[in-house]
């Protein structure tokens, strides 16, 4: 089914019609209704297990960015994709940069890589009960794999290191989880593995989240990779290129080689542009757990031009620990989000990551886009100000 564009209206973008007409593609394109979405309250009892204390729940505007054209390892999609955020002109931005996108027959995401990782570390009393520990935990993949299946039907233990560092053991245990991101499985796994480990080979102390990058950015984070990780390409074609967003390719790499210098001085492992405003939008939409984001976020940026003088671009995202099962993904208005991306339940987290990838390539082409062409600070005048008189509060 090919979208249809999102309609827009430059008197009163807000009208009810207007809003109501938006809903009802998103309703065709999720081929259900959308009552949540709508308004209609979520039941107190969904929160369960996701929240202590309930009082109510927040309400955050929700916008639609796209059509999204993408081919994922599910085939190809297209998508609208539901972002939940405050942030004026940042949805505006999101869908400029996938009609780019577009332009160039769509973005290509895949999950490279999939495994989750918690690192406990043991304390042994000096560096050769140390060694023998490592020795002990290099023996016993078979038997941890077997420890692990009897825990969980949808969690594998597919990975186990073992590091000294002095009289400490640094584990790392690398689960795939299914269609959830799966910590609430890996943690389990990871405490009795550690503990097993630990009674057999006499360490004096034990810490489940030793070496622990859990919702952390860390070194990592650009190399390693933790959760999926997923790499968007496109190509876009230098007319395109001229007519959505007035830049040519070789500004869009110009401009990429000196955010390079400033992220290199930085030291930073984020080597995207807007991933965060893209990431958080979709993970609070799509019910989950938003505090991932430090390690969702961090990636690497890259445009090239091509022997035929378009723009290569890639999104690396090397840690994106989303799920379609599992958390809040499955309650209320976050399953109505996932059904919008047809990514609502079991078998579609790989193509839910993979979509997020191409998301983020878009948001991150279009900002560059902007600044190339100096409306970065007209777009969010025009769409981004709440200056409290004007709207009487
Ligand atoms: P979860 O809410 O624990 O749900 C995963 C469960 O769904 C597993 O028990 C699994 O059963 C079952 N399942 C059924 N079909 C599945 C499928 N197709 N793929 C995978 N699992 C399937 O999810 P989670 O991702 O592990 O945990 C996410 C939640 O944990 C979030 O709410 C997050 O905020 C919270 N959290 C926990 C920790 C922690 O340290 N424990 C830390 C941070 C956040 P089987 O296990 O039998 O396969």
């Amino acid at each position: 089914m090919a979208l249809d564009r999102l309609p827009r209206s430059r008197d009163d973008d807000f009208a009810p019609a207007l809003v109501a007409a938006r809903r009802a593609l998103a309703e065709r394109a999720a081929g259900c209704e959308l009552p949540g979405i709508g308004g209609r309250p979520t039941e107190p009892a969904q929160a369960r297990g996701n929240i202590e204390g309930l009082i109510g729940f927040v309400q955050v505007p929700l916008g639609l960015a796209g059509p999204l054209s993408v081919a994922t390892s599910a085939g190809p999609r297209e998508v609208y994709v539901p972002m939940a955020t405050n942030e004026g002109a940042m949805v505006a931005s999101y869908t400029r940069g996938m009609r780019l996108l577009a332009a160039g027959g769509g973005a290509r995401s895949r999950v490279v890589r999939e495994g989750l990782t918690q690192n406990p570390i043991l304390v042994y009393d000096g560096l050769e009960a140390a060694l023998a520990a490592r020795e002990h935990v290099e023996r016993s993949f078979a038997r941890f794999v077997e420890l692990v299946a009897a825990t969980t039907r949808h969690g594998r233990l597919v990975g186990s290191t073992a590091r000294v560092a002095g009289n400490r053991l640094l584990l790392e245990f690398v689960f795939t989880t299914g269609d959830a991101i799966g910590i609430n499985m890996a943690a389990r796994a990871a405490e009795l593995l550690s503990l097993e480990i630990a009674e057999r080979t006499g360490a004096r102390e034990r810490y489940v989240h030793g070496q622990d990058v859990e919702k952390r950015a860390n070194s990592r984070a650009l190399f390693a990779g933790r959760g999926r990780s997923v790499v968007a390409e496109a190509c876009v074609p230098r007319a395109a290129l001229a007519e959505l967003a007035r830049v040519t390719p070789e500004q869009l790499v110009a401009i990429w080689a000196s955010y390079a210098v400033g992220y290199a001085q930085l030291g930073t492992h984020n080597w995207l542009v807007q991933s965060a405003n893209g990431l958080a939008a979709v993970l609070v939409a799509c019910g989950q757990d938003v505090a991932y984001l430090p390690e969702c976020s961090s990636g690497q940026l890259d445009f090239q031009l091509t022997p035929q003088g378009d723009l290569y671009a890639s999104a690396s995202l090397p840690n994106l620990l989303v799920g379609t099962v599992g958390g809040g993904s499955g309650k209320g208005t976050a399953r109505e989000c996932l059904a919008i991306l047809g990514c609502a339940g079991a078998g579609h987290a790989n193509t839910f990551a993979e979509i997020l990838g191409a998301t983020v390539l878009a948001g991150d082409l279009s900002l560059m886009a902007s600044f190339c062409a100096g409306d970065f600070v007209a777009a969010h005048e025009r769409l981004g100000r709440n200056r409290p008189a004007e709207h009487g509060s």
